[in-house]
């Protein structure tokens, strides 16, 4: 079977046959910064406006990429999971080989294109010398998507290629991001002369660079270049798949997390404000899917989105299992411990195989389960930031995400003494 990384290691390069990069400009240094490419454009100044990490003003960029801003009093879900019509659980009749999960993303990107609603796609593909670093393309052929199937580790200047896309004439394009990409993207959006604009978002957490990436592939295994697959499934394992066959299943709890060096995760990934990628049209991931992908369509183009798909797709209703309040502070108090650092280990090792394996059925399960990483994601950041960069705390980090751990307790940030109840939301059970 191919893979992401066979794929792009096979990649042609030149334009017509695999997806075009053009020559980027430097990316200027700014503090908490992951590359998303604005700094690489011609008015990189833009940054102080349009940055995630600076002062990021989510009701109003709500109103004006969905029409509202999240309403959790009428939805409670939407404290959670930001503006959506709908969420589903959801994959391809037929998965496409290589894909990360099914292959959502780059169906919806070859129907794009093959129906002419766009011009051309920003999104990435491997690097020619190290297939796992992202790489930004430009995409205007329906079959180049399949070279960027599948998830890379590391940052990719995205948005450098949007001065390119304009300057070839495109003025329909539809782009796949990460959140801290498509935050600036949608700043900036209505200063751009495109006649549509599709914003298809996968949610995002942990992510880091491409070298700390291959450290971590090197503590998990003795071969770490036959790696061409890896995914933080729900089910509480890291799946690692092998170039010429074989996978490999890991409990978290036995991941070499403690082995790692404690600034493994940049600050910008840590204290990250946005993982369900809420300016999106649609958001494609899987941590509510219970083995399946995850889809959240946000506003009519996500669903305009969606019937591209047809009969293609197969999808059922997102379900709940498990309690998420206990995990959470459990995560919180860790993370306290860890003092900026790595999480310290809480069990001893011979317990650990034992829960790990235990996880997967008393633990959150679906919706309950990415409630969960939402609530243990805002911990996270709020810990971080009052740690390393308390003036940031106070304009980055949005009220609905302090909202998110109200009911926790986290010293010098909230007033909940721990007995209270997490925030409390909706969803069918399991
Ligand atoms: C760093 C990272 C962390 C993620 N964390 C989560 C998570 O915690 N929870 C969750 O539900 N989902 C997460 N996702 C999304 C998930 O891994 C899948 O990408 C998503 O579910 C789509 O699956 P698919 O089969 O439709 O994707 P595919 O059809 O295989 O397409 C994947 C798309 O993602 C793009 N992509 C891959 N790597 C990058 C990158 N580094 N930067 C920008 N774009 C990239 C590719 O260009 C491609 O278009 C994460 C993705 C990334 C890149
Ligand atoms: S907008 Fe992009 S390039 Fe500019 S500081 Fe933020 S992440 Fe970095
Ligand atoms: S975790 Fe957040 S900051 Fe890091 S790459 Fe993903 S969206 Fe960007």
């Amino acid at each position: 079977m191919e893979t992401p990384a066979d794929a792009s290691q096979a990649r042609p390069d030149g334009p017509g046959e695999g997806p075009h990069t053009p020559p980027l400009a430097a990316a200027a240094w700014r503090d908490l910064c992951t590359d998303c490419g604005l700094s690489r454009t011609t008015d990189p100044k833009r940054c102080g406006r349009a940055c995630q990490f600076l002062r990021p003003d989510y009701p109003t960029m709500e109103r004006r990429v969905h029409g509202r801003a999240r309403a959790p009093e009428q939805y409670p879900d939407e404290l959670h999971f930001g503006v959506h019509r709908r969420m589903l659980q959801a994959g391809l009749r037929e998965p496409l080989p290589g894909a990360q999960w099914t292959g959502i993303t780059t169906r919806l990107g070859e129907r794009l294109l093959e129906t002419g609603a766009v011009e051309a796609i920003l999104t990435v593909t491997g690097a020619p010398e190290d297939a796992w670093r992202p790489q930004p393309a430009l995409v205007t052929e329906p079959a180049q998507m399949a070279t960027c199937r599948g998830m890379r580790m590391g940052y990719a200047p995205l948005l450098a290629l949007l001065e390119a896309a304009l300057a070839r004439g495109y003025r329909r394009l539809a782009v796949i991001a990460l959140p801290c990409q498509v935050y600036p993207l949608r700043v900036l959006e209505h200063e751009l002369p495109l006649e549509r604009l599709e914003v298809i978002g996968t949610p995002c957490a942990d992510n880091t660079t491409t070298e700390r990436f291959h450290e971590f592939l090197g503590l998990l295994t003795p071969e770490p270049e036959r790696v061409n697959y890896l995914e933080f499934r729900a089910d509480y394992y890291v799946e690692l798949r092998f170039r010429g066959g074989g996978k490999e299943e890991i409990p978290f709890l036995q991941l070499p997390i403690s082995r790692l060096p404690s600034d493994f995760w940049p600050l910008t990934c840590r204290t990250c404000v946005d993982y369900t990628n809420a300016l999106a049209d649609l958001t494609v991931g899987y941590m509510a899917g219970r083995g399946e992908q995850w889809l959240i369509v946000r506003n009519e183009r996500g669903e305009q989105l969606l019937e591209l798909l047809g009969d293609e797709l197969r999808c059922s209703e997102p379900r709940s299992g498990g309690k998420r309040r206990g995990p959470v502070q459990g995560f919180i108090d860790n993370t306290e411990r860890a003092a900026g650092g790595m999480p310290t280990r809480g069990m001893p090792d011979w317990l650990r195989p034992i829960v790990g394996r235990l996880m997967p059925y008393i633990g959150p399960r679906g919706l309950e389960l990415a409630r969960a990483r939402l609530e243990m994601k805002a911990a996270e950041s709020l810990i971080h930031l009052h740690r390393a960069a308390p003036r940031r705390a106070r304009s980055m980090v949005p009220d609905h995400v302090r909202q998110l751990v109200s009911g926790y307790r986290i010293s010098g940030i909230t007033e909940a003494g721990g007995d209270g109840e997490g925030q409390d939301s909706g969803g069918p059970a399991a």
